[in-house]
């Protein structure tokens, strides 16, 4: 890892640490981003008992309250106090919106006031269909909704780093290179914004989680982790509706099988090539932990029952996309003996990226050739292309 993010709410100290590259920041006392038991602490240190922690935790978490004075239900005195020594919410907060004619939208979001660096997120209103074949959970035809939101369910992308340090090569994002970590409060706070924005009702809309956005969520995992207990425990959302994609490091795939599944999403693995030979050379961080080491990290996973390894496969025109691929796939998918499922993407076009997408012939034929080996075969939408909000898009960019 290059950049030393934190584990806000491992942390028993309020404050952020200072990315050392951006000394100027000053210090930054910040409830977004602590759970209910440290924030009760912080009050108990403030003179207050503490079940006042859990009255902070309900209104920032639950009722999306974003300043300190609108905690309405603690002491105005109080409020004022905690202002007067520097606390703040500190939820990130949604700066500019990408609006895309399939009602896609792109989310440039300000994290924490650590510096002014900003991440995307991205609401797909109805899913981009990868989340098919899970758990049966969205086998039922999806009620209307009652609310009329104009959507019966939908994804949250989330980004857990600004940047990413894997350099893939067919993948925008590490164009940016790895600029910093998030926090457990800037990842969680992505999805808690979006749904004040969206006024999603927990436990009542169907809303899946994918943690796609940008940047590898394995190197920074104990920030990554911390968010999903937070999103969980806090916010209230089930871990069965979150799906975290990795591109195969090791040692997070191995913590990660030891996660507790209360609070363990599930995975999907960047499998992006048939063979070592050219998975090496569009995703170099292959030749560090190649396709075999992987796979034998997922069998660590104690899977539960009906769950399912989604193995996400890039559609590169001419490179990845040939009929013999797809056998070579097949024969890659069945000789792992997990449980398992394929979500195919065709590659999305950036600046500057030497390839091409594939014919839609190819991705038609790559589906069958999977299917007809009965593997589950799932093609995902591109959402958002016209904002640059699809997978591999995402690199800040403003012109939209
Ligand atoms: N870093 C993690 C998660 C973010 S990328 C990972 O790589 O798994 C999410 C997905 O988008 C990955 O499966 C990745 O292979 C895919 N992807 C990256 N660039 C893409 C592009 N230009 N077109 C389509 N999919 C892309
Ligand atoms: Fe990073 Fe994922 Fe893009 Fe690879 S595909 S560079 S791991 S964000």
């Amino acid at each position: 890892m290059l950049y030393s993010g934190q584990a806000v709410s491992a942390n028993p100290s309020p404050l952020v640490p200072l990315d050392a590259n951006n000394p100027s920041s000053g210090s930054l006392r910040l409830f977004f981003g602590l759970e209910t038991a440290a924030l009760s602490e912080q009050m108990v240190r403030a003179g207050e008992p503490p079940w006042r922690g859990h009255q902070v935790a309900e209104a920032i978490y639950r009722q999306h309250v974003t300043d300190l004075d609108g905690i309405t239900t603690l002491p105005k005195p109080l409020r004022q106090r905690l202002t007067n020594e520097g606390w703040q919410v500190g939820r990130p907060r949604i700066s500019q919106v990408f609006t895309s004619v399939d009602g896609t939208e792109r989310y440039l979001v300000q994290g924490q006031g650590i510096d002014a660096l900003t991440v995307e997120t991205v609401w797909m209103p109805e899913g981009d269909d990868g989340e098919q074949g899970d758990d049966g959970l969205d086998a039922v035809a999806a009620p209307p909704n009652e609310q009329g939101k104009g959507w019966h369910r939908a994804t949250v992308c989330v980004s857990s780093q600004v940047g990413c340090a894997v350099n893939c090569q067919f993948c925008l994002t590490a164009k940016l290179g790895l600029q910093r970590n998030l926090s457990a409060g800037e990842i969680a706070g992505q999805v808690v914004a979006v749904f004040d924005r969206q006024a999603v009702e927990v436990g009542r809309d169907r809303v899946n989680l994918v943690f796609m956005g940008m940047g590898e969520p394995f190197l920074n995992y104990d920030n990554f982790m911390s968010a999903v207990r937070l999103l969980v425990e806090e916010v209230g959302l089930s871990p069965q509706r979150m799906t975290v994609s990795t591109s195969g490091i090791v040692p997070g795939i191995e913590r990660f099988a030891e996660e507790p599944p209360e609070t363990r999403p599930k995975l999907a693995i960047s499998l992006n090539a048939p063979n070592d030979e050219i998975r090496s050379e569009i995703m170099p961080i292959n030749r560090k932990w190649p396709i075999e080491a992987v796979v034998d990290a997922v069998r660590g996973i104690r899977l539960r029952s009906r769950e399912r390894v989604t193995f996400e496969y890039v559609l590169l025109g001419g490179v990845t996309d040939q009929p013999h691929h797809a056998a070579e796939v097949a024969r890659l998918v069945r000789r792992t003996g997990l449980p398992a499922k394929v979500n195919l993407i065709a590659w999305n076009p950036g600046p500057g990226i030497p390839y091409t997408m594939p014919r839609s012939e190819a991705v038609e034929a790559f589906r069958r050739a999977l299917a007809n080996e009965g593997i589950p075969t799932y093609l995902r939408r591109p959402r958002g292309r016209d904002i640059f909000a699809a997978c591999g898009q995402l690199k800040r960019t403003v012109e939209g």
